[in-house]
């Protein structure tokens, strides 16, 4: 028996043998075997050491997550980079530009400005499918309380004067990173597709107004329309590591309505000489709501939410107006348009019933409904199990949230798929349930991802998506 020392050049990692013991000396694995078998482990080791230069370095040098944990260092440094200086829609001036030299230094066809501050970066690689990937650009009017050592300081006029935080509380900071990186990665792996890659940086999500904006300077007709569009949305209730889809409807038709109701304002102890439109806005307040319960099918997803009432400026004091400010959420195109219509003939009913004229209703169409391709859902569901593990990837919920990546399929009419991927970590999910509070949402002013998991997963999936829909011939 005893033990002798074999130098065999494999790390515990790959060794076959349960009972073999390592440790590193001069860079070089030494294993302490048993010398009636150390025949037969030297055969194993030769077999694996041979398995493992020829066969492992094939299988693992195309692997997107490998690539990542390989690059992990960089695409950190670029997430800090986007979340330290984040921009308001309409305002992603520095951003978009860091997003093309970004697609520029991977040998991409950048066009800057493009319906806004849009970023158009084309890469091709041979005749095949055009394949879409959209990051969005814009952050939010919040101030940032993660206590991150990369927190955002960065602060702005506010709409109504006075200075407000910026903070990308919505991850698209983390968007960014994972189109770059997964770009990145396709760049370096162009033997392991083909067909053209358009790579999109669209700004004022948060408005729901940047993907239209480029669709209407063009998108589709000054570039090759895509065949398939894809994109990632963070999740914060989402362990990391994971990812969520679902086919069909996943978000929501989001409406914004403006309602001023117009009465007769006097003295609060003479109401009978007033019309009071507070009333008359409460009624509509209430009985707006059987819209939902009494008018839409039950089995149809509907939200009315009034946000915001503003009137008056005193106790005694009836006012002239009331001004009411709505979101409407459905999923159906004709639920949409039933609320809408209902919405407005709720507060006509509210008016003629105190006596009051007409009062003034705006619509302000907001983004249409996400519906995933079903197709696509069943085709990639299974690539991205393989490429993460059949437990890491969920069925989403259905929310009434919306995201106005749904017009590029709307208008396109191509197929599109939008999937969450998680953004916390299972033991601060957790740390928050015992204590009993909510996870911090999206646009939370202490949401943050868990940057390495997350871009980890993101570009996993991502990637091995493109790879699937992209084949080389
Ligand atoms: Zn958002
Ligand atoms: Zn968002």
């Amino acid at each position: 028996m005893g033990s002798v020392s074999k130098l065999c050049g494999l790390s515990p990692a790959v060794c076959p043998q349960l009972d073999c013991h390592h440790r590193l000396e001069n860079n070089a694995w030494v294993q302490l075997t048993l010398r009636g078998k150390e025949t037969m482990h030297k055969v194993l080791c030769l077999t694996v050491l041979l398995f493992s230069l020829l066969v492992l370095p094939r299988a693992q040098a195309g692997d997107p997550a490998t690539w990542v944990n390989a690059n992990m260092e960089s695409l950190v440094k670029l997430y800090i980079h986007f979340h330290e200086n984040p921009e308001l829609s309409f305002q992603e001036e520095k951003t978009s530009q860091r997003f093309a030299e970004e697609l520029e230094k991977i040998g991409c066809q950048v066009t800057q400005n493009f319906g806004g501050y849009g970023v158009v970066g084309i890469m091709e690689n041979g005749a095949g499918p055009v394949v879409m990937l959209r990051a969005d650009l814009d952050g939010l009017p919040v101030t940032e309380r993660t206590g991150r050592p990369y927190a955002s300081q960065i602060q702005v006029e506010g709409e109504s004067g006075g200075m407000v935080g910026v903070m990308h509380a919505c991850g698209h900071d983390i968007h960014m990173t994972n189109l770059l990186g997964t770009a990145q990665y396709l760049a370096a792996h162009k033997d392991q597709w083909q067909g053209t890659l358009m790579l999109i940086g669209q700004p004022a999500e948060e408005r729901g107004s940047g993907a239209v904006a480029m669709i209407d300077a063009g998108l589709f007709e000054k570039f090759k329309k895509p065949d398939v569009c894809l994109a990632i949305h963070c999740a914060a209730g989402i362990p990391s590591g994971k990812i969520a889809l679902r086919g069909g409807f996943m978000m929501a038709n989001v409406d914004s309505v403006d309602v001023t109701f117009y009465g007769r304002g006097g003295h609060g102890a003479y109401p009978h000489t007033t019309v009071d439109p507070i009333v008359e806005a409460a009624k509509f307040v209430l009985d707006v709501q059987t819209m939902v319960s009494r008018e839409i099918k039950p089995t149809e997803p509907a939200v009315i939410t009034v946000g915001s009432i503003h009137a008056g400026t005193k106790h005694n004091i009836i006012p002239d107006d009331c001004h009411l400010q709505l979101t409407v959420r459905s999923y159906a195109d004709d639920v949409r348009v039933k609320l809408l219509e209902g919405i407005k003939r709720k507060a006509r009913a509210a008016a003629l019933s105190v006596g009051a004229k007409e009062p003034l209703i705006k619509v302000s169409e907001g983004t249409p409904s996400l519906a995933n391709d079903e197709d696509l859902v069943a085709r990639l569901n299974p690539v991205f199990k393989k490429a993460l593990a059949d437990k890491d990837v969920l069925v989403a919920d259905q929310v009434m949230g919306g995201e106005d990546f749904s017009q590029f399929g709307r208008q396109g009419g191509m197929p599109t798929l939008l999937f969450w991927v998680g953004a916390v970590n299972q033991d601060r999910l957790s740390r928050y349930g015992k204590m009993g509070l909510p996870i911090p949402s999206l646009h939370s002013a202490e949401f943050y991802p868990d940057t390495e998991p997350v871009l980890t997963t993101g570009i996993t999936a991502m990637a091995s998506a493109v790879l699937d829909l992209m084949p080389r011939q």
